[in-house]
């Protein structure tokens, strides 16, 4: 796996660390480590990400090929007054679409309808009904937890 961070704070040497280290262990989580050899991801950090988007992360596939992406962009809001494990966290739930994308089980159309595993979705549901969001606020938890016992 190719992991790239750039952008606000990716100076701190803490930080730096702690974003690599999650990253590495939550792709070896969700995919296991054969899927995640060929993985390429791009994580700019943001100041205030949540303030200029709307949300404390992003993921999109950079990918040409959509049908197996393995080339990911992934944002986090790492303003000073959020914690790392609020963060780490958050790259947990963006980490669990990068998942979803990779094992073809979310899929966006042009014509904004969404796959997921086997339902397309035509209408726009709530948030909070997105089964794909429903998954990534149960796994968010889930690895953060897993991460802090490796240590
Ligand atoms: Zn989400």
């Amino acid at each position: 796996m190719q992991l790239f961070i750039e952008g606000y704070r990716s100076h701190n040497y803490h930080l730096y660390n702690a974003i690599t280290d999650a990253t590495f262990s939550y792709a070896e989580s969700l995919l296991g480590r054969r899927m995640m050899k060929n993985l390429e991801i791009d994580i700019k950090l943001t100041n205030n990400l949540k303030k200029k988007e709307g949300a404390y992360g992003f993921c999109h596939i950079t990918d040409d090929n959509l049908n197996r992406p393995r080339q990911f962009h992934i944002e986090i809001d790492t303003g000073m007054k959020h914690s790392t494990r609020e963060i780490l966290t958050w790259l947990a739930h963006e980490m669990t679409h990068l998942k979803q994308f990779v094992k073809g089980e979310l899929y966006d159309y042009q014509d904004g309808s969404v796959q997921w595993k086997s339902r397309r979705y035509r209408r726009r549901l709530n948030y909070g009904d997105m089964p794909w969001e429903r998954e990534a606020y149960r796994y968010e938890t889930k690895l953060y937890k897993g991460l802090r016992n490796e240590y």
